[in-house]
Order: C-alpha cells, then structure tokens, then sequence
C-alpha cells in the first residue's frame, strides 16, 4: 500500500461519517507515523538509516516553499539531478535504463517518478550510498549536495536527535524557566540598545534572580557554548525546525553540556545571571536576566525573529 495523503484523507472521510471524531493531531500522528514506515521500509531496502532519511525530510520540510498536496516527503530532488542533465523531462519509466540521473524506482513498479514517495526516499538513499552509509560519508554526501555548511550541520543535528529518541514525533516544549520562580518579561522586541553601538534589542528579556535555572524549550543539539562580549556567557541550541534559539547572560553552564550534546524539553543548560558587556568573566552591569533570542534558516539565510509569541505559549503549555 501508499502512504499519501489521500490516504489518510479517505480514512478521515470514513471516519467521520462511522461517528469516530479524529482531531488536527491524531491526523498529524498517523502521516509522522506513515511517514516514519516509509523511511524504514527504504532503510531496509537501502541500509541507509531511517534517521538520514527523516533528517534531511524535515529540513526540506523546514524550508519548503509549497506544500506537496499528494506527497508526505518534502525531499524536491531538482530536475537535472533526477531525470540527468541533458534529459529534462524524460518519461518516468526511462530514466533508469536510458538517463544518466538519480532517478530511481523505489516501489518497484518500474518507473522512476520524482512524486512518488517511495521513488524519491529510494533514489536519495542510493545517491547517499554512493559516498557510503556512516556519519562521515552521509556528512560528505550532503556538502556535495547542498553545497551550504549550516544545511549540512543542521541536518546532522536533526538525525542525532532522531537517532537518540527513536522517533521524528518531538513536538514536547518547555519554558526556559521554572513557573515557581519568580520572573517577569514583556515584549521588547525592537527597542533600541547601549551599549556597543546602534544595535535594536533582538530577543525577549526574563528577569529573574541569580541562579534560577534555565531549561532547554525544545529537543535540539547544543551549537555554541561560550563567552561573547555582548551576550557574556551563553548558549546556543539548534532545533528540528531550522530554528536557533540563543540562551545568553548566563550565571554559569550546567556541569557536562556540551557543545554537541542533544537535548530535550527541560534539560537544565545553566542559570540565569548578568554576564556581559565587557571582557570575559563581566558580570553585574546590568539586573540579573535571561536574554532569550530566536533564529530562523531558510535555507539561504538567517535571521531573528520575535521569540516572545513562543515563549508565551511555551508558558502556557507549561501550566497545562
Ligand atoms: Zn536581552
């Protein structure tokens, strides 16, 4: 059997009218577990491991421009890589046997169809094993794809979480700190700054006392940890959906984070403080705060966006 959308779109329509109610997330639960027999099925027929698969998924996921109505991946394998470059539009069931492209049939019914799922996971997966299927070979296969450093990078974090909780169904939050402690934010977003020149203020500040614990809000992987002398000690995490999410004025780091670790939800990372705005080691010239900061990657670029709509439902959830 496929697993579509339309699939899923039919047995919704049955259940409905069978009297069974079926919500946005239990139809969100069964195309991540669709999805995740489909990067299994072509691990078992590739040996590439699921997590590559759903990794690279994601992040094509993370920067699509259109959803694919008919399709559960998000993989777009550009023209001149699937059907080769001197055959654009070659038909499906020729590109095997006459074309020098990626193509490759993957549900073996003879074609080879850049909207097939299962063809498009398959011929990923057979490229990928051209370099090889360990952490370094997947690592080479995806510079020579994508050409981009932090494309490379932030699907490797992605797989690494993947991997480590055995599942692409990691949609649990947290707020950075804990409801008990006594904190207060509000929304800055764009106000002008100080110190180090013109700069506006890129991030939500929470206040609160030194030491209260700072917490992880997402499953990510730990991407920077150090003195910078703005931000004074502080934390990057880089999640599963292309975002960056910077932790800074940091008391200190919890002991045994590292850069590289993975993280979830609730992981305690360090402690708020007033580190920054000078040499390292500058602390107290400001209220004691946690500066939460928020990056998105399209793919291209990066920039920042308001972290505070986030950390209010964050918050919300929390309370829950
Ligand atoms: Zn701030």
């Amino acid at each position: 059997m496929k697993f579509t959308k339309s699939c899923i779109a039919a047995l919704t329509f049955f259940m409905l009218f069978s009297g069974i109610s079926v919500t946005a997330e239990e139809k969100d639960t069964d195309e991540t577990q669709d999805k995740i027999a489909l990067f299994k099925k072509t691990q078992a027929i590739t040996n590439m491991p699921w997590y590559y698969l759903a990794a690279i998924d994601q992040y094509e996921h993370n920067i699509q421009k259109e959803e694919k109505p008919d399709q559960l991946i998000s993989i777009d394998i550009p023209d001149e890589f699937w059907f080769g470059i001197s055959n654009p539009g070659l038909p499906a069931e020729d590109i095997i046997t006459v074309s020098n492209g990626w193509g490759r049939d993957g549900d073996g019914d003879g074609l080879a169809e850049k909207d097939n799922d299962e063809d498009v996971l398959y011929t990923m997966a057979d490229w990928i094993n051209r370099y090889g299927n360990n952490k370094e070979d997947v690592k080479i296969a995806l510079w020579n794809y994508y050409q981009r450093e932090l494309t490379v990078q932030t699907i490797m974090n992605i797989a690494k979480i993947y991997e480590k909780f055995g599942t692409t169904e990691l949609d649990k939050t947290d707020f950075p700190l804990p409801l008990q402690a006594n904190y207060s934010y509000r929304n800055t977003w764009g106000d002008a700054r100080g110190f180090g020149g013109r700069r506006i203020h890129e991030g939500t500040d929470i206040f609160a006392g030194y030491g209260v614990p700072v917490k992880a809000t997402t499953y990510g992987v730990v991407e920077m940890k150090g003195w910078n002398k703005y931000g004074g000690w502080r934390i990057g995490i880089r999640d599963i959906s292309n975002h960056y999410h910077y932790f800074a004025h940091l008391n200190g780091y919890e002991k045994g984070i590292n850069v590289g670790d993975v993280v979830e939800p609730g992981t305690v990372i360090g402690s708020v403080g007033a580190t920054g705005y000078g040499p390292p080691g500058t602390s107290g010239k400001f209220p004691p705060h946690l500066h939460y900061g928020m990056y998105k990657d399209n793919g291209y670029s990066e920039w920042s966006f308001d972290p505070y709509p986030h950390l209010k439902r964050w918050e919300r959830n929390a309370r829950n």
